[in-house]
C-alpha cells in the first residue's frame, strides 16, 4: 500500500474512533476543530486520489440524493411491535407466561430490561461489514429504503470493526437527542415559526425528508437493540451468542451505538425494580423515553416461545404512567409571533400537571384543532410527555356542554384585524401587516432575547407597555429609553407558582434596563445580525455572516453571491439576507443603531489562511499533561497554524507525551518522530506565539 491510501486508511480509522467518543460515548477526547480537520485533511487527500473513494468513507456520509421518494422495501423478517404493560400486575402475569413456555417451568427466567427509546425503528443491513441499507418499519412486512439518510447519522457506523462476514440485519431505533430538538425549537422560534411538537415526529418527518445534506444537519442520532437471527438470508457463518447480553455486548464491540442502560435481571422482581426506578430516572437522559422493553435473555428460549401472529412471546414494553389531567379548556386563542404566524392555543382552568400548574396548551394550528374536535368549553385530557408545551389530547364528549358549537379558525388577526392568509402548501395561517403590534412586540422580544442583544429585564410584559405608551415603535427607539421614562411603568408579569399575572411597578429596576440596554452596544456584530431577526437567520447563521464579512457595512453591501460564498450559506439564506438589507426602512433602522453607538464589528478570530508560526507541522498527543487539557493543547497548537492528528505516521513532525503515554509514544520512537515532553512542548508554544506577535 502506497503512504497516501496508509495515510487515508489511518484518517478513516481516527474519525470512526472519534465519531465513537462522541456520538456514542459521549466523550470526546478531541475539540470539534482538531476533528474537523481531519475529516478536511481526508477530504482533501481523497479529492487528489480519487481512487481511494471508498462507498464507506467518513466523507461519504450525505452522498447525492432520491430522484423521487424513497423505494419501498420487504423485510424478510417481519419487522413485530411489542405487547404492552402498563402496569405490575400485567408484568407479573407476562412473567408467568414466559415461565409456563420455558422447562421445566417453574424456576425463575432472566430477562435484560433496555429503555425504550421514542423514535423510528430501523433495520440495518450490513454486507461483511459494510452498511449496504437502511429500512424504516413501515407497517412491518414493508418499509421505505432510507439508506441515504441513515448514512448522515454518524453514530451509525458505515463499516462495523471485526463485524462478522456476511450478511447481518440488526435493528434499532433513530432518534433525535433533546439538545438537538431544542436547538430546532429555538431555531423556529427565533425565526418566528410554530414549534416542533415532539423529537419523535420530528425525527420521523426528518428521516422522510428527501435532503440528506438537511438530515445531515439535524443530529439525528440511533440506538440498536436486535441483530435478527433465523433468518433465510443470513448467513449460517455468523455464529449468534447464547444470550441477549451477550449480542448487545457483541453489538457494542462492532461500533454499533447501543443505549448503555440496559440490565440484565435474574428475575422479573429485578425487572418491575428497573421499571420503577427509570419511571422517573428517564428525565435526566439526553433522549426521550416512554418505557422500558423487557426481552427473555435466553435466545434458545425465545426461539422456543415463538409468536403470535401480533406479537413475540418473549418480550413486552411496560410503559411509563402518562402525565395527564383533564380540565376545562376556557376557549381556544390565537397568539401571532413576530413573523405573523398565527397559532391557535388552549387557555385552559389551572391544572396540576407534572409538579407544574399548566393554564395553558398548544393546539399547533387550525388542522390539528380541526382533527381533534376540540371546542370551547369542552372538558379536555391534557398530556406533557415528551413535548415542550402541553398539549390537548382529546375531549372527553360525555362531558361536552349541549350549546357548545364547533371551533373556526378566525379569517381575522386577533390583534390588528388584517385579514390572515396561508400560503396553499402551508399549515400556518399569517398576519401580513408588518406594523401589526403583535409582530413587533414579538420582534422587540427576540432583539432583547438572551442569545440576541441579552438585555436582561426587557421581557413581553415590558415591552408590551413600552409600545403602549408611545415610547418604543422599533429597536434603535430602546436606545433612547431614559431611567425617568422606565421607572414609572406598571409590568405584570406572570408569576411561573400561581401562574397569575401580578402588576407592580418597575421602579428601581428600570435602572437596571436602561443600564442593560447601553452595556448591549458593545455586543459583537454576531448577535446584531441575530436580533435583527432576519428570516432563515438563526444563531449560528449570524455568527457565520459576523466572522465573514466583519463589518455590517459590508455584509450590508455584499450581492446575493458574495453571501452564498460565506461557508454554509445557501441560497435561501442568501436571498433572504438581501431581501432583508434591500428595504429601506431597514437601512434607516440600522443607521439609527449605529448613530446611537451600537458596535457594527465582529470581534471573532478572522478566518484567514495567514500562516502561523508551526503552519505545515502536524502534532500528536498522547497521555495526560498536568498543565492543560487535551482541548486546550489542541487550541494552542490551532491557534498557531498547527495541525493536531490523532494517529502517528512518518508525516507527523513532533509527539507531544504527557504521563501515562501509551502505543503513540513507542510508534514515534520506531518512526523516528521527534518527541516532546511536557516541559518542551510548553517551551515551543511560548516561543512560537512570541514569534506570532507583530
Ligand atoms: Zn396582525
Amino acid at each position: 500500500m502506497t503512504p497516501i491510501a496508509d495515510r487515508v486508511r489511518e484518517l478513516r480509522d481516527a474519525i470512526r474512533h472519534h465519531e465513537e467518543r462522541y456520538y456514542i460515548h459521549n466523550a470526546p477526547e478531541i475539540s470539534d476543530e482538531a476533528f474537523d480537520r481531519l475529516l478536511h485533511e481526508l477530504e482533501h487527500l481523497e479529492a487528489e486520489h480519487p481512487e481511494l473513494v471508498t462507498p464507506d468513507s467518513p466523507t461519504q456520509r450525505v452522498a447525492g440524493r432520491p430522484a423521487e421518494g424513497f423505494a419501498t422495501v420487504e423485510h424478510l423478517v417481519p419487522m413485530l411491535s411489542l405487547d404492552n404493560a402498563y402496569n405490575e400486575e400485567e408484568l407479573r402475569a407476562f412473567d408467568e407466561r414466559v415461565r409456563k413456555g420455558a422447562e421445566p417451568g417453574e424456576a425463575p427466567v432472566a430477562y435484560v430490561a433496555e429503555l425504550k427509546i421514542d423514535g423510528l425503528s430501523i433495520a440495518l443491513t450490513y454486507d461483511d461489514g459494510r452498511l449496504v441499507r437502511g429500512a424504516t418499519r413501515g407497517d412491518g412486512s414493508r418499509g421505505e429504503d432510507v439508506t441515504i439518510n441513515v448514512r448522515t447519522i454518524r453514530a451509525i457506523p458505515l463499516a462495523l470493526r471485526n463485524g462478522p462476514p456476511g450478511r447481518i440485519e440488526i435493528r434499532g431505533e433513530v432518534y433525535l437527542p433533546r439538545a438537538a430538538f431544542d436547538r430546532m425549537n429555538r431555531e423556529m422560534e427565533a425565526a418566528g415559526e410554530p414549534l416542533y411538537a415532539n423529537p419523535r415526529n420530528t425525527a420521523a418527518g426528518t428521516m422522510r425528508n428527501l435532503d440528506p445534506a438537511l438530515v445531515s444537519k439535524r443530529g439525528l442520532s440511533a440506538f440498536m437493540y436486535q441483530v435478527v437471527t433465523g433468518a433465510s438470508h443470513l448467513p449460517v457463518t455468523y455464529q449468534a451468542p447464547e444470550t441477549h447480553a451477550a449480542t448487545l455486548t457483541a453489538m457494542r464491540d462492532w461500533s454499533l451505538p447501543v443505549e448503555p442502560h440496559w440490565r440484565r435481571c435474574e428475575d422479573i422482581n429485578a425487572v418491575v425494580a428497573f421499571c420503577a426506578e427509570w419511571a422517573d430516572g428517564r428525565r435526566t437522559l439526553e433522549f426521550e423515553t416512554d418505557g422500558v422493553v423487557i426481552k427473555v435473555d435466553d435466545l434458545a428460549l425465545r426461539e422456543k416461545l415463538g409468536a403470535t401472529a401480533k406479537f413475540p412471546r418473549w418480550a413486552t414494553a411496560f410503559k411509563f404512567p402518562a402525565q395527564q389531567a383533564h380540565t376545562v379548556l376556557r376557549r381556544i386563542l390565537v397568539s401571532v409571533g413576530r413573523t405573523g404566524a398565527a397559532t391557535p392555543y388552549a387557555e385552559l382552568e389551572p391544572v396540576l400537571l407534572a409538579g407544574s400548574t399548566i393554564s395553558m396548551a398548544t393546539l399547533h394550528n387550525a388542522d390539528d384543532v380541526a382533527r381533534k374536535g376540540v371546542r370551547d368549553g369542552d372538558t379536555v385530557v391534557i398530556e406533557k410527555g415528551g413535548d415542550v408545551i402541553p398539549k390537548v389530547v382529546a375531549p372527553i364528549l360525555s362531558l361536552r356542554p349541549p350549546d357548545s358549537v364547533p371551533w373556526v379558525m378566525p379569517t381575522r388577526c386577533p390583534v390588528c384585524d388584517s385579514v390572515l392568509r396561508r400560503d396553499e402548501e402551508e399549515v400556518v395561517w399569517r398576519c401580513e401587516n408588518l406594523s401589526c403590534p403583535a409582530r413587533i412586540v414579538g420582534s422587540l422580544v427576540h432583539f432583547a432575547s438572551r442569545t440576541a442583544m441579552n438585555v436582561e429585564g426587557l421581557g413581553a410584559s415590558l415591552v408590551d407597555q413600552l409600545i403602549a405608551q408611545g415610547l418604543v415603535r422599533d429597536f434603535a427607539d430602546l436606545y433612547a429609553l431614559t431611567v425617568d421614562q422606565l421607572e414609572p411603568l406598571v409590568v405584570a408579569p406572570r408569576d411561573p407558582k400561581s401562574d397569575r399575572a401580578v402588576p407592580r411597578k418597575l421602579g428601581k429596576v428600570g435602572r437596571n434596563v436602561v443600564d442593560q440596554i447601553a452595556r448591549s452596544k458593545s455586543n459583537d456584530l454576531s448577535r446584531l445580525i441575530y436580533a435583527l431577526g432576519i428570516r432563515h437567520v438563526g444563531e449560528k447563521v449570524a455568527a457565520t455572516l459576523a466572522r465573514y464579512f466583519r463589518t455590517m457595512d459590508q455584509l450590508r453591501a455584499a450581492p446575493v453571491e458574495a453571501l452564498q460564498t460565506a461557508p454554509e450559506i445557501g441560497p435561501v439564506v442568501a436571498a433572504s439576507v438581501r431581501a432583508f438589507f434591500d428595504e429601506p426602512r431597514n437601512g434607516v433602522l440600522i443607521d439609527r443603531l449605529r448613530d446611537a453607538g451600537v458596535n457594527m464589528t465582529s470581534q471573532a478570530p478572522e478566518p484567514t489562511d495567514v500562516p502561523g508560526p508551526l503552519a505545515g507541522k502536524t502534532f500528536v498527543l498522547t497521555g495526560t499533561m498536568a498543565s492543560m487539557t487535551r482541548e486546550q493543547a489542541t487550541e494552542a497548537l490551532e491557534r498557531l497554524g498547527a495541525k493536531v492528528s490523532a494517529s502517528v505516521s512518518k508525516k507527523t513532525s513532533y509527539v507531544v507525551y504527557g504521563e501515562e503515554a501509551g502505543t503513540k509514544l513507542e510508534k514515534a520512537q520506531k518512526l523516528g518522530v521527534e518527541t516532546l515532553d511536557e516541559a518542551q512542548f510548553h517551551a515551543l508554544i511560548m516561543k512560537s506565539t512570541r514569534n506570532q506577535e507583530p
